[in-house]
């Protein structure tokens, strides 16, 4: 018979009951016993989900308490030293210590997953003796039967890609390390397989990445051992995110599944098999419902994906899933109750996924005509978005044919517009700037929740925002920053905000998924044509430089941020969406210049998210998502300064693409990679302004001056101090009002040392 199955469930709950529970514990409101019930709770709950769709192979300990990285790691006692760990099982404490810092540790540096929204947390390998601290996979497996009589299927991540993720190492002690993790995996799987477990899911996501012959060989080794060890024991080798690279070396491995992604690796993964035939004895992992989409499948196309492949497996070796972890997408559509009904109609989440594998599982079982009538409704629903006219706006789609066949290019080159705009704007050397965001207090929070109620009007709100602006204002000039923002006390979210107010997109009410941690987004859906409808952030920018001498920079989020987190249409492609925002973008960029803002920072932290996983295909993206910057920024004077910013990722690899925009200004998160970033200018010179975050603003401790001015100092060997600027990591939202303060001021003190040090007059 054909299984289903389902390769993690999101842990945040419809309501985000499991990011409450952890801040709760965080803020000391909940103990830790109270935290362990309310997790449990949460997981079971999933699980019995599930188990009521009728889900065959049920994941379990795909749950976190944070990262499942950081779960792995510390399983495997991997600790920073700093974190002062003792052996034995890695306490609460310390596995968040390392997650958020403590007073006394910084945290782990984060980064993304793959090319997802979720971030993880990197495991410092620096010489540990690994050990196994726990069983989690075997707790979760027992949990789920004691509990709910569930015959679940423990999933861990691989040796490979635990390894590939993690840093401390040098790529020649690959084998060294995978010999020093084995006996850690074969102690796991034995003990489950005595437990009598089924099947497991060991996920190597890796495997869609180019790997060298040694990365190949510990592969094969892992998986030889693990063979030897258990092997009454069924190991699916979980790949997802893309097709694989090396099929050969893969279906050769001595496991009883190989899972493929048919989504996002559908055409690699498809050719290669009819290239290559799929081995006998194994059973295939069909991820064909999109893991990470918000689109109801068409079922009728995911059928002939299904039937393609039927010629070469038999239905009783064919597993029918999701094509990765449901993770990345919110938890049901159910609960919504303010969207468009051709909109609604047209989604799935990880609850209306789960009907889809069922469905699909029934129709490969029984045949296609036991699910006629769902195959019905589903191609009446999307046949009525399709039809829709926020799909057909003809001026739209006229305006950005036109747009996007210019060149788009500011009037002069940087060497230019730097004289043009020092000439006006007279900044000390070293300038120092901030990211955006200010603290958004809980008072902040409440009073955009009144507004939203309709308690509070719309004046009083305003009334309020332009408040906090004074405060701010205020307390920037005293602290001594040079170029000033307004706080951006109005938006909840850089992206909601801009979606709100431009046509074409939609949102949910609790679409939520989590980003790192406990920080969930709500990403927009952009179901239709994009629209600039009128100002969205001239009026609180206008006060603000209204309030003071200082120059106030506007701030915008860049079309490639926008669509790298939103949900997005899948009927146009991605660049033609980043065209459409652009154009949209453009027009706020001017209204702002019109209102006599000089100084626009147009936000890309999220660029590099959108980075195909493939290399061969990274260049062509990169192309166009630099196009758009462009697109957005290029129509403004020369002495108005464009900013930008860029965080949460490596960009060593991609200065090219940097510079290629052309930004008169970019800030860049470094402090959490302890310098990695500028040790990249030491081979690539930077010719624009820049300023690389001299704290890191992910934890709540201030950092000391020195830290600062050793940071600057780093930079400053490699970079013309003429062009540098001094700024945190990232905006300050998510900190506290004193430890902002605090850490602004050290920063100011910290400038003012290296001026003085390096004889730069003011
Ligand atoms: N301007 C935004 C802020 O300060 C940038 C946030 C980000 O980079 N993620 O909040
Ligand atoms: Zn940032």
């Amino acid at each position: 018979m054909v299984k289903s199955s389902v390769l993690g469930y999101p842990r945040i709950g419809a309501e985000r009951e499991w990011k409450k529970a952890l801040e709760a514990f965080w803020s000391g409101k909940i103990e830790e016993s109270v935290l362990h019930e309310k997790l449990k709770e949460i997981r079971l709950n999933h699980l019995r989900k599930q188990q009521e769709k009728g889900i065959d192979l049920i994941a379990v300990n795909d749950f976190s308490y944070y990262d499942h990285i950081l779960d792995t790691a510390t399983m495997f006692g991997i600790v920073p030293k700093r974190f002062a760990y003792e052996g034995g099982s890695v306490p609460l404490s310390i596995y968040y210590g390392i997650a958020r810092g403590t007073k006394e540790a910084t945290a782990s540096e984060m980064t993304k997953w793959f090319n997802t929204n979720y971030h993880y947390i990197v495991p410092e390998l620096d010489g540990a003796t690994p050990v196994l601290t726990e069983n989690r996979p075997l707790a979760a497996y027992r949990e789920a039967k004691e509990e709910l009589g569930i015959e679940g299927k423990p999933v861990l991540v691989g040796p490979l890609t635990f390894l590939k993720l993690s840093k401390g190492y040098e790529p020649s002690e690959t084998a060294a390390w995978i010999d020093r993790l084995l006996p850690l995996y074969v102690q796991i799987l034995q003990e489950l397989a005595q437990e009598g477990v089924q099947w497991v899911q060991i996920d190597e996501p890796i495997l869609v990445t180019k790997l060298s012959d040694e990365d190949l060989a510990a592969l094969k080794k892992a998986y030889d051992t693990f063979a030897a060890a258990a092997p009454s024991l069924n190991i699916m080798l979980q790949t997802y995110f893309e097709s694989v690279e090396n099929y050969s070396e893969i279906i050769n491995l001595p496991v009883k599944g190989i899972g493929l992604d048919f989504v996002h690796g559908l055409t690699g993964n498809i050719s290669t098999i009819q290239a290559q035939g799929f081995p006998s004895d194994k059973v295939l992992g069909a991820g064909i419902i999109d893991g990470r989409g918000i689109w109801k499948a068409s079922l009728r196309e995911k059928l002939t994906v299904l039937e393609q492949l039927s010629g070469f497996v038999t239905s009783d070796r064919l597993i029918v899933q999701s094509s990765c972890s449901l993770l990345h997408v919110p938890v049901t559509v159910r609960n919504e109750a303010k969207l468009l009904p051709e909109l609604k109609g047209a989604l799935a989440f990880a609850d209306e996924k789960l009907d889809e594998i069922i469905l699909l599982t029934k129709a490969v079982s029984t045949g296609v005509s036991s699910i006629a009538a769902e195959l019905e409704q589903c191609d009446q629903a999307l046949e009525t978005l399709k039809q829709s006219g926020a799909r057909n706006r003809n001026d739209v789609q006229e305006a950005v044919a036109v747009i996007s066949i210019q060149e788009p290019k500011r009037s002069k080159p940087f060497a230019e517009r730097h004289i043009a705009q020092q000439k006006k704007w007279q900044l000390p050397i070293l300038p120092t700037t901030t990211i955006g965001s200010f603290p958004q207090s809980a008072e902040v929070r409440k009073a955009r929740q009144l507004w939203r109620k309709g308690e509070w009007n719309q004046e009083q709100y305003e009334g309020f925002i332009n408040e906090q602006i004074d405060i701010w204002i205020k307390l920037q000039e005293e602290i001594g920053i040079d170029v000033l923002v307004h706080g951006e006390f109005e938006r909840t979210d850089m992206v909601e905000f801009f979606g709100e107010k431009l046509e074409g997109f939609a949102f949910t009410q609790f679409g939520w998924v989590q980003s790192y941690g406990s920080r969930c987004v709500k990403p927009p859906i952009i179901f239709g044509d994009v629209a600039f409808d009128e100002a969205m952030t001239v009026k609180e920018t206008k006060y603000a430089q209204s309030q003071t001498k200082h120059p106030v920079k506007g701030m915008l989020t860049g079309p490639i941020t926008i669509m790298n987190w939103s949900f997005v249409r899948d009927d146009i492609s991605r660049e033609q969406i980043a065209y459409q925002l652009a154009y949209a973008l453009r027009q706020e960029v001017e209204a702002l210049e019109g209102a006599g803002i000089g100084m626009i920072q147009v936000d890309e932290p999220a660029v590099r998210e959108g980075l195909p996983l493939k290399e061969e295909e990274q260049a062509e993206y990169l192309a166009w998502a630099v196009k758009a910057f462009r697109m957005t920024t290029c129509t403004v004077q020369d002495t108005t300064q464009i900013h930008t910013h860029m965080c949460y990722c490596e960009f060593h690899d991609m200065i090219d693409s940097i510079e290629a925009m052309d930004a008169d200004v970019i800030s860049i998160e470094t402090s959490r990679s302890h310098g990695e970033l500028i040790h990249s200018f030491e081979v690539n010179t930077y010719k624009l302004g820049i300023g690389l975050g001299v704290y890191d603003i992910h934890s709540p401790r201030v950092p000391r001056v020195e830290e600062m001015t050793s940071m600057i100092e780093r930079a400053l060997r490699v970079l013309d101090p003429k062009l540098f600027w001094i700024n945190p990591d990232c905006g300050l939202k998510t900190r506290g009002l004193e430890e902002t303060v605090d850490a602004l001021r050290n920063m100011v003190k910290a400038t003012e040392i290296a001026r003085s040090k390096h004889g730069l007059k003011v």
